[in-house]
């Protein structure tokens, strides 16, 4: 299998070495150059969400040094569940699953990518290798799953950089909570500055003659490839039960959930209709809509980890489907403000008993308004991508109670913190950096 960039010649590069370089250097996407094809029959025998990733995966890794890495790679990184939950909604009102991807180290489905991603890097790594250190901007989520996955990984060092006063209580206490091989910092500046100063960090001679960055953005391969893997095991496993396909409805901003479940499904499992729920950033709707791709800058909403203006990973949708028309038979996207966001939470509380979080209330939102035929006539799944405890300050106001934080995350929430401060500046980030090699 040989990987290129969505935008330019083909670069025949190995699975191994489009996971170490992130991006293409054309700025493009690494995408298959050929894709495999799987039968259900070929995952008989896989029973855990690991059996299926490896099965999964195995083809993108054939002829590269991951391939016999990767039932190992997959075991560690999925340690944890992502369950299908049944909900019972009122009779004749049609079938409603949630895959709940929230019970990693920090909640949220991030942590299956960023694990398998430390994962990899841990194996990819030779002992002599000068330490490799990853570089992180976050505005929230990212950040603290980056951090929790290459926590203690011998021979790796993470620097999360966030905008200070500019994440949640609850988002900046997993962000600063690490210590040992992980180092916070709190910039004086937006996420956009953050962002700039790992860019420009990427590209500074002083600091990659003295040490060894590295970056684990989310549209790196080894982030997207580990998400297909529970689309895999959940169509499966509905599947194996009653004989239909699952149909997904996900929270989406920069698609990379979203592209991992269409992969899946076009590599040949069984699942039938793909749903892009986003909020009221609607660049991807209005696409689909117009047929005019017009990236924008994104606005603030409570389902924060989807404010996004310029989904990147629209790029590897285009490449699949390069004509509309045959893009529009492959998903279709519904925006949902904030409004709608919030009545849900409160109405779905009461209805299911189930809270969800601001993100998957767009889901359930998209889901509850439906046209019935659709609703009723075929299974759904919404997906749950974080835990609503992750949201105290937005959820409890609307639901009048205290959420129940699951065990992990409040052993996560209780530890000390630690952060330092830095000027939103390159420079200010090269000599903090370089002071720590002492
Ligand atoms: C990142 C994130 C999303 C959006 O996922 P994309 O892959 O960027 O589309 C949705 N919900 C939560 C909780 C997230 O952290």
């Amino acid at each position: 299998m040989r990987f290129s960039s969505t935008r330019g010649e083909p670069l025949g590069l190995r699975l191994s070495e489009a996971v170490l370089r992130g991006l293409a250097p054309d700025g493009g996407l690494y995408v298959p150059d050929v894709w495999p094809s799987l039968a259900i029959g070929d995952f008989d025998g896989c029973a855990t969400l690991a059996e299926v990733g490896a099965r999964l995966i195995a083809p993108f890794a054939a002829g590269d040094r991951l391939d016999s890495l990767v039932a190992d790679i997959t075991a560690d990184a999925f340690n944890f569940e992502a369950p299908l939950v049944s909900v019972s909604a009122a009779e004749g009102d049609g079938e409603m699953h949630v895959l709940e991807l929230f019970h990693g180290p920090t909640a949220a489905f991030k942590d299956f990518g960023a694990r398998f991603l430390a994962a990899s890097f841990q194996r990819l790594r030779s002992p002599s290798d000068p330490i490799v250190n990853i570089l992180v901007a976050t505005s929230g989520d990212t950040g603290g799953a980056v951090a929790a996955a290459f926590h203690r990984r011998p021979g790796m060092a993470v620097t999360v950089l966030f905008p200070k006063g500019l994440v949640s209580p609850t988002q900046e206490r997993q962000l600063t909570c690490w210590g040992d091989n992980v180092r916070s910092f709190a910039v004086a500046g937006t996420f956009d500055d953050c962002q700039r100063m790992v860019k420009e960090a990427f590209v500074d001679a002083q600091l990659n003659t003295a040490m060894s960055l590295s970056s684990a953005n989310s549209i790196n391969l080894g982030r997207l490839l580990p998400q297909a893997a529970y689309y895999a095991s959940t169509s499966l496993q509905y599947w194996r039960r009653h004989a239909r396909k699952l149909n997904f409805i996900i929270p989406s901003g920069n698609l990379g959930n979203a592209v991992a479940c269409i992969w899946a499904r076009h590599i040949g499992l069984p699942i039938g209709r793909v749903v892009l729920a986003h909020n009221a950033n609607r660049t991807v709707v209005d696409y689909l809509q117009t047929g005019e791709w017009s990236p924008r800058r994104s606005v603030a909403t409570v389902a924060s980890a989807m404010d996004v203006g310029h989904p990147s990973n629209m790029e590897r949708l285009r490449a699949l489907h390069p004509d509309i028309e045959v893009l529009r038979g492959a998903v279709t996207a519904e925006s949902v403000d904030d409004e709608r966001i919030a009545t849900r939470i409160r109405s779905d509380r009461r209805r299911f008993g189930q809270i969800w979080c601001p993100h998957t209330a767009v889901a359930a939102e998209v889901w509850a308004t439906m046209d019935e035929r659709s609703r009723r006539g075929l299974p759904w799944c919404i997906v749950a991508t974080a835990s609503p405890a992750k949201f105290p300050e937005i959820v409890e106001p609307l639901i009048d109670s205290s959420i129940t934080v699951p065990p992990a995350l409040a052993e996560l929430l209780q530890r000390p913190t630690q952060v330092e401060s830095l000027e939103p500046s390159l420079a200010a980030l090269r000599t903090a950096l370089l002071s720590a090699r002492q």
